[in-house]
């Protein structure tokens, strides 16, 4: 196997200044004497997964993506599913160009100085981190796999991602959607049945229940602030408006969002309006099957993939090793 170095920019051209980002490239590549650089923009047709496949037949070992959480998603999906992908061989960075930049932000990348996103892409230091994988019945009876790096989740969240236009959902961050959900909806309560692991499985009346493999959030809103990207485990948070304010009380041990958590001020203000988040102690595992007692909604990293029956998450530990 060669052990030449090689750099694949994986690129969503309306969103970046494409000069701009082929000079960062090449004042951090060429003095490096790596091989020709790859260069794949995305198209409506191809968002990120096929450019993944090629930039690796061509022997690329430093992905770029520059995107935003959809073109991340995809493309990690492709790479993890890749059959003899290799850690040591292959590295990952992002520069972010979207509006949510989920990962990026719970990587505490910087989201505006593209020249230093790209040299640290490239060459800063190696840094594994989990994915989740959930594996998906849908409505249809249809099976699927998907990864995510942030988060998945069922209920009003995910139905909300279905019914915006993504311009505002982008502008305003999905929380706030929620948020404004809550407020304007008539309450929805989702009947869940969860399980953790090998423990006793649980009911749960929830309006949103959430599966994290990070806890921020758009807005530097940390739902789960015990979540983190290397520790093997995925973290659980329930949404549910304030005026049931024990509409998880039979869940024993559950933390208010207010008190635990560290919030901007933004996102103070949209907790504080009507909502509450719960982050549930101890209920972090490896694997977390949710079964609703009807079809619900469900995203994934702020995608919307329609109605589910049920979905197991898995955490996949050190799943890539990113260059931070
Ligand atoms: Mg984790």
């Amino acid at each position: 196997m060669s052990t030449k170095k090689r750099a694949a920019v994986i690129y969503f051209p309306g969103r970046v200044d494409r000069k701009k980002l082929s000079a960062a490239v090449d004042m951090t590549v060429l003095p490096l004497g790596w091989e020709p650089t790859l260069w794949l923009p995305t198209s409506e047709d191809e968002t990120g997964g096929v450019q993944v496949l090629r930039a690796l037949a061509q022997g690329a070992t430093r992905l770029l993506i520059v995107g935003g959480d959809g073109t991340v998603r995809e493309c990690l999906e492709a790479l993890t599913k890749t059959e003899d992908y290799d850690t040591r061989r292959i590295t990952v960075g992002i520069v972010p160009a979207g509006t949510g930049n989920v990962l990026a932000r719970n990587l505490r990348l910087d989201l505006t100085d593209l020249r230093r996103s790209v040299i640290r892409g490239l060459t800063g230091n190696r840094h594994p981190i989990d994915l989740g994988l959930a594996r998906v019945i849908k409505d249809d009876g249809t099976r699927t796999e998907l990864i995510f790096s942030v988060m998945g989740g069922v209920g009003l969240d995910a139905k909300i991602f279905a019914k915006t236009d993504p311009r505002l959902k982008k502008a305003i961050g999905w929380f706030a959607y929620v948020e404004g959900g809550l407020r304007s909806l008539p309450t929805l309560f989702e009947n869940l049945k969860v399980q953790v692991d090998n423990r006793e499985p649980r009911h749960v009346k929830v309006v949103s229940l959430l599966i994290g493999n990070a806890g921020w959030l758009p807005g530097n809103l940390s739902l789960m602030p015990d979540a983190r990207l290397d520790d093997g485990r995925l973290d659980v948070a329930a949404i549910g408006p304030r005026r049931f304010w024990n509409w998880i009380g039979f869940w024993g041990r559950v933390t208010w969002g207010n008190q635990l958590l560290r919030l901007s001020r933004v996102g103070k203000q949209l907790l504080e309006a009507s909502a509450n988040v719960k982050t549930i102690e101890n209920l972090s595992g490896t694997k977390i099957r949710v079964t609703p007692d009807r079809p619900v909604h469900m995203q994934i990293d702020g995608d919307s993939i329609g109605m589910i029956r049920e979905v197991e998450f898995e955490v996949q530990p050190r799943a890539i090793v990113m260059r931070l």
